[in-house]
């Protein structure tokens, strides 16, 4: 078995970057062990460092940090205090310091349990603010304005790297160890679920991704890495004090994190190394060297809003070619099916839901029995999606009660729901757009407790098996922002199969599908069934619902207003009441 999913991506650009870092160092080691040109390199090499823990925060997790010079300055006067008061080594002390670093990214990830977005931004630079004014007001600790001076540069496996060019190594060597930890952290479960979370985070929870979780890591790997950069900016240059760490530096650093592509560790080393040449460069313009330096930096966003990295990442998607190899066939069974098609697996009770005045459900009962294919159908507005909101713990419920497999999971968390076997589609899709089909079913695959999860190699053979079921094995690679509406459909259809739920709730599958491809749909699940998938499936499409329902309820205003099998529930009086009211009510 060799299917390889990495394999067309995983030296992409890393040889032209390889070079280009060859090439540095060998100027680097040109010029003056001390002095103008050696600075430049120390700062762009430990300001790189710390670029990439915003490829973590930023890039990976979608999450605006606007405080990585905080982090910065928290390593970099670890190292400064550690090594001068302290009297600690530089190495411990560095440790120590970027340890610190983390807890406090950590903690400051914490608050995005209450804030997203902006407000989460604005957060950072409040914490951002804070360090500057505790670097320049707690003087007896950090000497205040004045700053630290004569940090030392120590001795590494009994060779002293007191000189400069003997200290940039360290830093290179540094910077390439964290690039390529960054580099591969994106195509790790982890690195997976990052993304998940920046490109959608409600279907990432529905998918099993404990978001708050996710974004809190993130954080604190960004800190740690921005720590570490710092301490290493100490000793390089020696001297350090708290203008360095502002918040224009934090600026600065999320500039270059953008400029070269903040998705990609490899565009952040492009990004810095640009940031920290062109105002060289520009110099001789003079006065305005400023305007035209701010000019460059907005055109380039502007033009590449990916980044200059953007640029290798289209061509390799243009690239990519489908994978090859045999893979298993895709379990439909879940571990915990025992064949009894009696027993209740998904089941409310009394459940409502009221947003304001409104009661968007009443009171509804409903049982999802092993192995059937159950039907919710109702007219718009009548509460479907927001019973299948309230059943995977997107919505609070007002009252009532939620039984998974017998345990109440009323109030536990959407991604815990998906834990123990709860797998959903969106009426309107929802699926990871900055990431390909092949890696948003993975995410699927990953699920906690799914018997694939924890092995890579057998998580991309059940994510390719799931494709293959739904007929898109041949796209894995694509990105799913390029793939037809209908398709995009059945990626989330295969991204919820590869978690072999128990039970698997579809949201209107057929919305927004042309004649085609509602046939292939009815095929699909048709086949489902076949294998004894459990599924709740809303639908319009009554001819669907009669070929493929073993129950059917029926929603009106909120109320469960019939429940049984397909014959008795179409003709029900209210049911047929219900329906016509609408249809007259589309006609008017
Ligand atoms: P259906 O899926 O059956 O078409 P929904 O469950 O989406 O219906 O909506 C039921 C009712 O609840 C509608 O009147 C809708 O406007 C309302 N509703 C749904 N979600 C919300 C929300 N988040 N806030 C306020 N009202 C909502
Ligand atoms: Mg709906």
């Amino acid at each position: 078995m060799s299917v390889d999913y990495a394999a067309a991506r995983r030296w992409r650009g890393v040889l032209p970057t390889l070079g280009a870092l060859v090439l540095v160092v060998v100027v680097a080691f040109l010029a003056p062990a001390e002095g103008y040109y050696l600075n430049i390199f120390m700062q762009a090499a430990t300001y790189a460092i710390a670029v990439s823990g915003l490829v973590v925060v930023l890039g990976y997790c979608g999450q605006i940090s606007l405080a990585q010079a905080a982090f910065f300055g928290l390593g970099a006067y670890g190292v400064a205090i550690g090594t001068t008061h302290l009297g600690l080594g530089f190495f411990p002390a560095l440790v120590l310091s970027a340890a610190f670093a983390m807890v406090l990214g950590l903690l400051l990830g914490v608050a995005s349990l209450q804030l997203g977005g902006h407000y989460l931004a604005m957060v950072t630079i409040a914490f951002q603010e804070i360090l500057t004014l505790v670097l320049t007001n707690w003087i007896g600790l950090t000497n205040g304005p004045d700053g630290v001076r004569n940090i030392p540069r120590p001795a590494f496996l009994g060779i002293s790297l007191a000189n400069g060019h003997r200290f940039l190594a360290l830093c290179l060597v540094t910077l390439v160890l964290v690039t390529f930890a960054v580099w591969r952290l994106k195509t790790t479960r982890l690195g997976r679920a990052m993304q998940a979370v920046r490109d959608n985070e409600l279907a990432a929870s529905t998918a099993g991704v404990n978001s708050f979780g996710i974004k809190v890591i993130s954080f604190g790997i960004s800190a740690l890495i921005g720590g570490i950069g710092g301490g290493l900016f100490a000793s390089g240059f020696q001297y350090i004090s708290p203008d360095q760490f502002t918040f224009s530096e934090s600026i600065v650093l999320l500039t270059m994190a953008l400029l070269g592509g903040s998705q990609s560790p490899f565009g952040s080393l492009i990004g810095t190394s640009l940031l920290i040449i062109l105002p060289e460069w520009l110099r001789f313009l003079k006065q305005i060297y400023l305007a035209v330096y701010g000019a460059s930096v907005i055109l380039l966003m502007v033009f590449l809003p990916e980044g200059l990295w953007g640029i290798s990442l289209q061509r390799a998607r243009r690239r990519a070619r489908p994978i090859e190899g045999e893979v298993a066939p895709l379990p439909l069974l879940a571990a915990t099916n025992n064949g009894d098609s009696s027993e209740v697996l998904l089941k409310t009770e009394g459940l409502s839901k009221h947003f304001g005045g409104l009661k968007a459900l009443d009171l509804v009962d409903l049982e999802v029995r092993r192995g059937s294919v159950h039907a919710l159908i109702g007219p718009n507005g009548s509460g479907k999606t927001t019973l299948i909101n309230v059943v995977t713990g997107l919505y609070r419920p007002t009252s009532g009660k939620v039984t998974f497999l017998g345990n109440d999971v009323t109030h536990a968390a959407p991604h815990r729901r998906n834990h123990v076997g709860l797998a959903r589609t969106f009426q309107n899709i929802r699926l990871f757009r900055g990431m390909s089909v092949l890696e948003n079913v993975m995410v699927g695959a990953e699920r906690r407790h799914n018997d694939v999860a924890m092995h890579p190699q057998a998580v991309v053979e059940r994510a390719l098996a799931a494709l293959d079921f739904v007929g898109l094995r041949g796209d894995a690679h694509r990105q799913v922002a390029d793939l037809s509406y209908g398709y995009q459909r059945y990626v989330e259809v295969a991204r919820a199969l590869a978690a072999s739920p128990d039970v698997l709730l579809l949201d209107e599958p057929g919305a927004g599908l042309n004649l085609t491809e509602k046939h292939e749909l009815g095929e699909l699940l048709r086949r489902l069934k076949g294998h004894g998938l459990t599924i709740l499936i809303i639908d319009h499409d009554m001819r669907l619902v009669e070929q493929v329902a073993d129950y059917i309820t029926v929603l009106n205003f909120g109320r469960r207003i019939a429940d049984g099998l397909p014959r008795e529930v179409l003709t029900h009086p209210d049911v047929v009441a219900a329906y016509l009211g609408e249809a007259r009510h589309e006609a008017a």
